[in-house]
């Protein structure tokens, strides 16, 4: 089995979709590996330390007869049409658009697995890439805010008198919110935090964090949320203004599988804040928890900073390429028996991560939505 892993060309990526500790894991699957040069150079791997592995300089040598491709972003509309016939792409895949390159991926007969479709059960936490790198974005988004704040995060005292601790509001405690808590907390600020499913408010209270009750829940299916009714959305909105109004740094994550960020903060809001106070929006990426937020830009609004930033893993790079890479070697190993490909439909994890199979597509919301 041949397996190739391309420089990402995505504009902003750094990550890479396989690491030196995990190459060297990959001996016991029997398998060869051939990398783009320079592939893990902006993740702070040299190639140097990729050993016994075959070099390609272009993208066409790499995927010549390659059973196997590893990608941390999507493969271009084009490069989706020149992948190797009856090949396997896994990486993130962006199911939810992005038509042409799954048709494309369809044409070409490509067995593609995307990390975003892997079901949330507890064996196939080891896969799951949505979760790691949510975590590294999480603790990146907590650092940018106390980064952004004119405040300092800790209570502070000195012979120049105290300071004290900042108040910190995350929205969203799923993976990403759980760890801004935890970061925002170590720095020293009051966290405050907030999500529609109430089974979180015993997650944040763990980790030191108070939970704003809003009397609004919405749990959904498989641990999800579900979107709220007007009305509930209403209510959840003037509670979390005034906490919100009082918050020196307010950090969102707040995400619906598969569709745009819910609305949560509104320009009204943004004006009740204190100026100096920092927004730092998680969902910019997918439309922006709040209404002022511009992906891959810092809005300033009455004195409130608003920034949005995009593709947060990446500032991460060598570790969540780190974690990325043991998600793609644990999806590998479902695969791979006796140094052979073998694709068990039986097995959940691999029939639900799958988006498109032998020319169709497998994933059945997209396969309606592409109807
Ligand atoms: P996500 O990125 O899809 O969403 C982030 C958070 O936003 C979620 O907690 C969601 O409830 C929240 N949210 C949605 N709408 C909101 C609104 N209007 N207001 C406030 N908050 C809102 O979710 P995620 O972090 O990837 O995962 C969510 C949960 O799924 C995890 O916390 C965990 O409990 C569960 N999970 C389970 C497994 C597993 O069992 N293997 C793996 C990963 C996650």
């Amino acid at each position: 089995i041949t397996i190739a892993v391309p420089k990402e060309t995505a504009s902003g990526e750094r990550r890479v979709a396989l690491v030196p500790s995990v190459l060297k894991s990959l001996d016991k699957l029997g398998v060869d590996v051939r990398i783009q040069r320079g592939a893990g150079e902006a993740a702070g791997f040299t190639d140097d330390q990729y050993e016994g592995v075959t070099w390609a300089d272009k993208a066409n040598d790499l995927y010549d007869g390659a059973d196997v491709i590893l990608r941390v972003q999507p493969p271009s509309v084009e490069e989706a049409g020149k992948l190797p016939e009856g090949s396997i792409v896994m990486g993130f895949m962006t199911p939810h658009e992005g038509d042409s390159r799954i048709r494309n991926l369809c044409k070409r007969k490509v067995t593609s697995f995307a990390l975003e479709l892997v079901p949330r059960i507890t064996r196939a936490q080891g896969i799951d890439a949505l979760s790691s790198q949510a975590n590294l974005g999480g603790y990146k988004c907590a650092l940018l805010a106390a980064h952004l704040s004119p405040k300092l995060f800790p209570m502070l005292t000195t012979a120049a008198g105290t300071v004290r601790p900042a108040r910190v509001v995350v929205i969203g405690a799923g993976v990403a919110g759980l760890q801004a808590i935890a970061t925002a907390k170590r720095l020293g600020a009051i966290v405050e935090a907030y999500d529609v499913r109430s089974a979180t408010k015993e997650q944040v209270e763990s980790l030191g964090g108070k939970f704003i009750d809003t009397g609004v829940s919405a749990e959904g299916e498989g641990g999800y949320a579900r979107e709220l009714t007007d009305e509930e959305k209403a209510k959840q909105a003037e509670v979390l203004a005034q906490h919100i109004a009082q918050a020196d740094a307010v950090v969102t994550t707040a995400a619906i599988p598969g569709r745009p960020a819910p609305k949560l903060i509104d320009k009204a809001t943004v004006e009740r804040m204190k100026p100096g106070a920092v927004i730092v929006d998680m969902a910019a990426e997918t439309g922006g928890n709040c209404e002022l937020t511009e992906a891959g830009k810092d809005v300033e609004h009455g004195g409130v900073i608003i920034a949005g930033p995009k593709n947060i893993p990446s500032m991460a790079a060598t570790h969540a390429s780190e974690m990325y890479a043991r998600n793609l070697r644990n999806l590998l190993d479902l695969l791979i028996k006796d140094g052979e490909l073998h694709l068990d439909w039986d097995d959940q994890v691999i029939a639900e991560s799958c988006l498109t199979h032998e020319g169709d597509v497998r994933h059945a919301p997209t396969r309606e939505r592409m109807e």
